[in-house]
């Protein structure tokens, strides 16, 4: 087998860490960059850019989103803690030989092609600044480290917080807090807050739809698995089960959500609704402005709060890279065949890119899969690596599994799971160079 040498894989993250191991299955040489001082990406409570704080928990299940060939424990939870998390990317790493691949506190900062093909990659590590050339690269930096902070009228005096940078709810003790949107985040640091603060509020936009991790007693998410109903049915028996289990949240004062189960990310949370039915929390309408201490609502109420926590989500960010080179008009996402191919820049990947409901770590392996196949093929099996590059630049197909997705720049690169995966899976057969 001749060899395919020396890509770069940016970040040790699950993805980067999918990217590496499958580069060696398919006996591609890489060389692995990370900023942290190890493997695991956000799941490092420690790293500079992670989003996990103490109390975060997986919202999938362990069985839904652990590699597949590499499950984990049973003494691990179904929802793992982030401490669990983080010592099974360890032990992933040195079970399959990854983590010496990795260039600890390494960071890249540029990508740029080179004048005879490649990418010259510059980094800045413990040995200083280096540019180093590789035949391609692999980018999975990770998209939800980048906060995206909103703009509201007036000035806040109180302290104003992103959940990028929340770590322990202890900072909210004797506090009043507001809390800015009802995402998964938003809502596990509500859930924390009330146990700490003196009032707590969470004011929302839209209307959610909640998922309890549990129903009949399973990990809500391992119902159904591998046999995926037409949308339609799906979401009217879900929706029907929903009523069952968590009722109907505009009792809970939340507003009627404007999209069906499924058009949007679910909250995943069983225990939101739980403190609202308590009076431990109460939801407040979207912000129209601050005005010192006070914030004032769409709706004509006001109150005067001490912290507001923006769990107002991330944005994608590639600094290093020319948005170009990404075929990416910010805001919405890089254009990317199965969000991982640019057909005009062939050595260049992005892993990761990637939001679904329960698409879990192996959907980003079959990802990083995908990339070592085509590239494996190119020398293998050139027809078939031709035959793929036609497809990459060919129209879209359709990945959103016949759900209507709201049209929000946070959904630009939102799939359905079960149609992205199909659609990977059929590229990396189709490729036919498995491992
Ligand atoms: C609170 C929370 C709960 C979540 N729950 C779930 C869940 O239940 N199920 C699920 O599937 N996903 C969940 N996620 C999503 C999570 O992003 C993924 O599980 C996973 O971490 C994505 O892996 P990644 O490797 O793509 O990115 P990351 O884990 O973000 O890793 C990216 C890595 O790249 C490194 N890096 C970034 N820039 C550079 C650079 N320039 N040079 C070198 N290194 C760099 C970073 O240091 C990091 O280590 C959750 C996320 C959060 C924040």
């Amino acid at each position: 087998m001749p060899p395919i040498m020396s890509y770069a894989v940016i970040g040790a993250g699950p993805s980067g860490l999918a990217a590496a191991r499958n580069l060696q299955r398919f006996g591609i040489e890489w060389t692995g960059y990370e900023m942290s001082d190890g493997v695991g990406g956000l799941w490092d409570i420690d790293a500079p850019r992670s989003t996990v704080y103490e109390s975060a928990h997986l919202i999938s299940s362990k069985g839904t989103t652990q590699f597949a060939e590499f499950p984990m424990a049973d003494s691990v939870a179904d929802y793992p803690s982030h401490r669990e998390l983080i010592a099974y990317f360890r032990d992933f790493a040195k079970h399959f030989g990854l983590t010496d691949g990795f260039r600890f506190g390494t960071e890249v900062t540029r990508v740029v092609p080179a004048a005879g093909g490649g990418y010259d990659v510059t980094s800045v590590g413990p040995d200083g600044e280096r540019t180093e050339h590789h035949d391609g690269v692999l980018v999975a930096n990770g998209t939800l480290s980048e906060p995206h902070v909103p703009t509201f009228e007036g000035t806040f005096s109180g302290e104003i917080l992103h959940t990028s940078g929340y770590k322990s709810a202890t900072v909210f003790a004797g506090k009043r807090v507001l809390i800015v949107g009802a995402g998964n985040s938003g809502c596990d640091i509500a859930v924390d807050a009330v146990h700490h603060a003196a009032a707590v509020d969470i004011s929302v936009r839209r209307g959610y739809h909640f998922v309890p991790k549990y129903v009949f007693g399973k990990p809500s998410d391992s119902l159904n698995q591998g046999r995926p109903l037409p949308a339609k049915i799906k979401q009217a028996v879900d929706s029907r089960v929903l009523r069952m289990f968590t009722g109907d949240p505009t009792k809970f004062g939340f507003p009627k959500p404007d999209h069906k189960l499924y058009e949007s990310h679910p909250i995943v949370n069983s225990l939101i609704l739980h403190h609202l039915g308590h009076g431990d929390l109460s939801v407040r309408a979207d912000i129209e402005r601050f005005d010192g201490s006070r914030v004032v609502f769409r709706d004509g109420t006001s109150d005067d709060y001490d912290v507001v926590v923006l769990a107002t989500g991330y944005r994608l960010h590639y600094p290093f890279l020319d948005p170009g080179l990404l075929r990416w008009v910010p805001p919405a996402a890089p254009d990317l065949y199965l969000n991982v191919v640019n057909p005009d820049q062939p050595d260049l990947f992005v892993l990761g890119m990637i939001e679904a409901s329960g698409i879990g770590w192996q959907g980003r392996y079959e990802q990083a899969e995908l990339v070592a196949s085509y590239l494996r093929a190119r020398t293998e099996r050139p027809h078939a690596a031709a035959a793929f590059e036609g497809r990459a630049r060919g129209p879209r197909p359709d990945l959103s599994g016949g759900y209507h997705y709201l049209g929000l720049e946070r959904m630009a690169y939102y799939v359905n799971k079960d149609a992205y995966r199909s659609a990977v899976r059929r590229e990396i057969e189709a490729l036919g160079v498995a491992r």
